[in-house]
């Protein structure tokens, strides 16, 4: 703990609840009209660009991943209506949602089976392509499946990939790594679940295993990396590509809204609710749904009370400069994907001017929804995407919210969208013993 910060920051009451391990719900006073457009370390032209890659990708993608065929190679997730989790918000939480309700199934993309496989396979992939390039053995007009052959794996194993994770980034860099021909060195920080480093040592990666936290494992990890010419280190405190290759959700989403005649407009606002971890994965999608939809989304972030690292950092000022043991909070939450003490040096700066604001829920209320989604849904997601639903149960914050930005007469036009973050690769023991949790 450190008295200094505390005391300096008590006089902000979501700090202070923070710090005193309560639920809170954090507004930020620095977003502004259009803040997307003063964002300068990334561009819409680099969010087109690694659009553009994963295009190229997908001929590869579809030979070596038949579950992505149907979708032509691409990874992406449905949107669902999800009424009767609305209701069972409203009646069981005071929700008070009069507009809609969805829930965005990054839990059942492919492969890896959450949101990592968006930023962690699109780094892999464009670290792969470089390579080739600079190899000569592929140029951007080639089919891309030409990367299935051999020769490729051959070329690949000379080199490295390694990458620090709480689990699911491991996940998906860890199998499209080996995929490729790459060799894989994964280090694991203590909240990882057994069964997801099993997994990986099924696909033949070499997983590392810490006692310590995920920024512990991530330091590991880059020491080891940059200790060896040939190894590339993905690295979430401060990687642009994982960032972009999020980002890439933005246009996708707005074609699946537009497939469905919802609009979206001044009147019609968009609410999006997205766990956060170090921030790389709901920063990233925030930024391509501002791009896209600009002043009509509101995009709110949502963080354990015991790993609230991102609400710290923003509310604070300080970014990376802090973690959540500054304040006397533990780090520790059963939310796996989203435990991490210490915000991304990166993603914090870039989002301050366009997140509305960042709630934080306990574990114990991820079980609930947890089941409350299976009953009412027959959908499971696993208990860090739960963290979604967290800004939903308190309605008055953003009653005030609504309010300060004349919102409350379009309260019943608002499609909400709660993104969850993960679940699909979830085994059937360890979905039986969640299920079970905190009852
Ligand atoms: C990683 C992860 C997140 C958050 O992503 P960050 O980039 O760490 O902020 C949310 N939910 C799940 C299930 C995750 O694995």
């Amino acid at each position: 703990m450190n008295q200094e910060l505390l005391q300096r920051f008590q006089s902000i009451p979501a700090v202070a609840d923070a710090a005193a391990g309560k639920v809170t719900f954090w507004i930020n006073p620095n977003r502004v009209s259009g803040g997307e457009k003063e964002i300068t370390a990334v561009t819409p032209a680099m969010i087109e660009d690694a659009r553009a890659r994963l295009d190229r990708f997908a001929s590869y993608i579809a030979r070596v991943f038949p579950e992505t065929r149907e979708n032509g190679g691409l990874i992406e997730s449905p949107l669902a209506a999800i009424p009767g989790m609305r209701d069972f918000l409203n009646a069981e939480y005071n929700s008070a949602i009069s507009g809609s309700l969805f829930l965005k199934k990054d839990s059942d993309l492919p492969i890896a089976g959450s949101i990592k496989a968006r930023g962690g396979i699109y780094e892999v992939l464009k670290h792969a392509e470089t390579l080739a390039m600079q190899a000569g053995m592929l140029s951007e007009s080639d089919d891309y499946a030409v990367l299935a052959e051999p020769r490729f794996q051959e070329f690949f194993r000379q080199y490295t990939v390694q990458v620090g994770s709480t689990g699911n980034l491991g996940m998906s860099i860890g199998i499209m790594s080996a995929k490729l021909g790459f060799r894989v060195i994964v280090h694991m920080s203590a909240d990882a679940k057994q069964w997801k480093k099993d997994l990986l040592r099924s696909h033949g990666v070499d997983v590392r295993e810490y006692t310590a936290d995920y920024c512990a494992a991530v330091e590991e990890g880059r020491k080891n990396s940059d200790a060896d010419p040939m190894s590339y280190f993905v690295d979430d405190e401060n990687s642009a590509d994982l960032f972009l290759g999020y980002s890439v959700a933005g246009k996708r989403l707005a074609n699946q809204l537009k497939a469905r005649n919802i609009t979206v407009d001044a009147d019609h606002p968009l609410f999006v609710y997205l766990p956060c971890g170090i921030g790389g994965a709901p920063g990233g999608v925030a930024y391509g749904l501002k791009v896209e939809f600009g002043d009509a989304v509101h995009c709110f972030f949502t963080e354990p009370t015991q790993a609230c690292c991102m609400l710290l950092g923003m509310a604070t000022g300080l970014h990376d400069g802090v973690c959540v043991q500054d304040f006397g909070i533990s780090g520790k939450t059963e939310a796996d994907g989203l435990a991490v003490g210490r915000p991304s040096a990166f993603v914090g700066r870039v989002v301050s001017s366009l997140v509305s604001g960042i709630a934080t829920i306990q574990d114990a209320t991820l079980y609930d929804l947890m089941r409350g989604l299976l009953r009412t849904e027959d959908t499971f997601i696993e208990p860090s995407s739960c963290a979604a639903f967290a800004a939903l149960l308190q309605p008055s914050v953003m009653a005030q919210y609504l309010k300060a930005n004349a919102l409350e007469d379009k309260a019943s036009s608002i499609t909400h969208i709660a993104w969850a973050t993960g679940g699909r690769m979830v085994p059937a023991a360890t979905r039986d013993a969640y299920l079970k949790m905190g009852l």
